[in-house]
């Protein structure tokens, strides 16, 4: 089993000032030394990984129905297998989008203290909620984090997704690969820009491992990321995953972006 996660002490960036400059290790060890809080709002709570009532009631947990391919909730009840409009009309190289949450203020806080390392032990919480959707993907899937350029990773010292992606397989057994697939490029911050501006920037940011084929030809795939905004990243990467020869490629992710228009 491939199960690792790489660079377990890191640096912060000048840019994140606010942000704990402990090394990772530490900062795991002060996340199990407090007391279990919310890791919301900061109330303590009877146990690790849990929300407090009120921050539960809060988050917007998605469900079904929802679209097959996209993973964007229907606002009346629909076939197992239905699609909206747009994945129709344009249908997504990935095999479909599952996620715990809406992003909005609460569940975006959790996002940025996973991935500032202010919270690292998030990782195992956002897995726990990750666990219902391996029964979607078609057998023994390969867990694949999506990759952070070697400068990025360098800078926080760890990759979030690999975080998920390692508690995940632990919790379920299976196989963790952080490796087959690459950042080669180092792209810009995509907040802010259009779904093609993202798309023709990250299209060609990524990069397989030249056995990529031996490790995922005939395999189910869950690619892990934390969130899903256009979905430009993910797909980027499911696009060579199946040229590898996966058969299935899953996304799963702890939030994702959904407008007021998409959300009926
Ligand atoms: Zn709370
Ligand atoms: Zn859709």
């Amino acid at each position: 089993m491939t199960v690792s996660v790489i660079g377990s002490c890191g640096f912060r960036s000048a840019g994140q000032k606010d942000q704990m400059p402990l090394p990772a290790f530490f900062r795991l060890s002060v996340d199990y030394a407090l007391p279990p809080r919310c890791p919301i709002c900061g109330v303590t709570v009877d146990a690790d990984n849990r929300f407090c009532l009120t921050c539960w009631q809060q988050l917007d947990f998605l469900a079904k129905p929802w679209c097959a391919a996209c993973g964007i909730p229907l606002a009346f009840d629909h076939p197992e297998d239905s699609r909206c409009a747009k994945c129709l009309i344009d249908p997504p190289v990935h095999d479909g989008v599952r996620a715990v949450v809406r992003y909005d203020d609460r569940s975006s806080l959790i996002a940025m203290r996973l991935k500032y390392g202010t919270r690292l032990g998030l990782a195992k919480l956002i897995a726990q909620h990750l666990q219902k959707f391996v029964a979607d993907c078609d057998g023994d899937a390969i867990i694949v984090p999506v990759p952070l350029h070697r400068s990025r990773l360098w800078r926080r010292g760890f990759n979030q997704s690999v975080l998920i992606g390692k508690e995940l397989a632990r919790a379920t057994g299976m196989q963790m690969d952080y490796k087959v697939i690459f950042r080669s490029k180092l792209t810009p911050p995509l907040r802010g820009m259009s779904g093609v501006q993202r798309r023709k920037i990250v299209d060609s940011a990524f990069a397989l491992r030249a056995d990529a084929h031996e490790r995922l030809a005939g395999k189910p795939v869950l690619l892990i990321d934390d969130v899903y905004t256009s979905g430009s990243t993910s797909s980027a990467c499911a696009r060579l995953l199946k040229k590898a020869g996966a058969e299935q490629v899953l996304v799963l992710c702890w939030a994702r972006v959904i407008s007021d228009v998409e959300y009926g």
